[in-house]
């Protein structure tokens, strides 16, 4: 089980989130930010929320649309619940994730479902390559039970929520942009080690304690992209305290990047003309359906 990369990716940029709110007053940190949209694509954002006080996300996210591109939710600790235009809705608990394919379009809200105690969890948002973006809109809510895990003998125990890892297949798999997302508990002096192809975009992200790869100290609550070293086969990682990271990685879809709020396309026009189907009430019948 244990592999050996012999070539790791060394960290190029530590990048600090940025607090911020969203949806009715949420406070979230917005790690992966509009500037890094085509250094890490096909991610286009990525929010961590992690607080213990209500007033701080309460007040959750209520309908909103979106169109060209996925969301994936994964919850740490608390209860969201999910409903979308037709009806269809879900109950996001500790561990779970949800990937929703908003594709032409969807408006949903997610909304917290407990008035105390621990919120905490990431959405991440990936891009759909232009022939993508108009597809019809699904949803997939997938119980931590059912997520694909393995432990290694160096201390990591890996939670493999997206793409595939040391031949384990993920939860999720996508053709286009070949994303991996990896949730990574390491025991104190804990090292992990996965391929990642040294074309494709990658960053780690620290929650929990801090990790080293290549002599360089990624600390907590802090981003560490990675740099596309030609010739470099992975990602090596290690923890002298032990710590919990989320490791994702994409292949990048190099195409134009037009972002307002919540609509992701490629052309102004596309924006336009998302703007105006949203106005005009063309979203509303387009609910995502279950997969
Ligand atoms: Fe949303």
């Amino acid at each position: 089980m244990d592999i050996a990369i012999m070539n790791p990716r060394r960290i190029e940029q530590i990048v600090d989130g940025i607090a911020t709110s969203d949806g009715a007053g949420v406070r979230l940190t917005r790690v992966l930010t509009q500037n890094l949209q085509r250094r890490l694509d096909p991610f286009l954002m990525l929010d961590v929320f992690r607080s213990d006080e209500p007033t701080d996300y309460l007040a959750g996210f209520p309908p909103h649309p979106h169109r060209g591109f996925e969301t994936v939710t994964y919850m740490l600790s608390g209860r969201m619940r999910h409903r979308d235009s037709a009806g269809h809705e879900g109950l996001l608990e500790g561990g779970d994730v949800q990937w929703m394919t908003a594709g032409r379009g969807v408006i949903h809200s997610e909304m917290p479902e407990q008035e105390d105690g621990l919120m905490e969890g990431f959405q991440l948002w990936l891009n759909l390559p232009a022939s993508r973006k108009m597809a019809a809109p699904c949803y997939r809510d997938i119980p931590n039970a059912s997520i694909p895990r393995y432990e290694t003998s160096q201390g990591a125990s890996v939670l493999v929520i997206a793409g595939e890892s040391r031949g384990i297949p993920g939860a999720v798999s996508r053709d286009e942009t070949e994303p991996l997302y990896l949730d990574v508990n390491l025991a104190k002096g804990g090292e992990f080690s996965t391929f990642v192809p040294a074309t494709h975009n990658a960053f780690i992200y620290v929650y929990r304690g801090a990790v080293t790869s290549g002599g360089k100290a990624v600390e907590e609550n802090r981003m560490g992209i990675f740099a596309n070293d030609p010739g470099s086969d992975g990602i090596s990682i290690g923890a002298a305290e032990g710590a919990r990271a989320i490791l994702v990685a994409g292949k990048p879809l190099k195409e134009p990047i037009v972002q307002h709020g919540p609509f992701v396309m490629n052309r102004q026009d596309e924006i336009y003309q998302a703007i105006l189907d949203f106005r005009e009430g063309r979203f509303s019948d387009e609910a995502a359906a279950a997969i």
